[in-house]
């Protein structure tokens, strides 16, 4: 039982360390043409960004699929990555940016922190110079920000 929760954390946790380097190093790099429909003002209801969710959503059926039969590690992280992608889903697309209208104003300091930190990271529309590229992993500082 221990094992397979180590290994949904895993999943989790190694979604937000690997979307933090692929948005920092990849997304806002060679891949900033697809990445900078998310940033730019005008959007659709679906966005070429979305992309990312996709390669993410399939690593991890994929996954859960191939482990499936026997319940082995591969179906955990698989599990792993999924619930990390319902939860970014949540509070990324739904709580920060409305795409569906659930919630008003987070009112939890954790939330509230999440939401100060991504606002921070599309404050500039660029490339370059973009700060705050994880999710979860807040720094300090938007704790104790007031927003801006
Ligand atoms: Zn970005
Ligand atoms: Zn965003």
């Amino acid at each position: 039982m221990i094992v397979i929760l180590l290994w949904v954390m895993l999943g989790f946790v190694a979604t937000e360390v690997f979307s933090w380097w692929l948005h920092k190093y990849i997304m806002h790099g060679v891949l900033w043409n697809i990445h900078k429909t998310h940033h730019s003002k005008t959007k659709g209801f679906f966005e070429l960004n979305d992309v990312f969710t996709v390669l993410f959503g399939g690593t991890a059926i994929v996954l859960i699929i191939l482990g499936s039969e026997t319940l082995d590690y591969r179906f955990w992280l698989g599990t792993g990555i999924s619930l990390y992608g319902c939860l970014y889903f949540v509070l990324h697309d739904v709580l920060i940016h409305k795409r569906l209208k659930w919630f008003g104003r987070p009112k939890l300091r954790y939330l509230s922190a999440i939401t100060k930190a991504h606002r921070a990271h599309h404050k500039t529309n660029t490339k370059e110079d973009a700060e705050s590229f994880g999710l979860f992993l807040v720094p300090k500082r938007f704790f104790n920000e007031e927003e801006k």
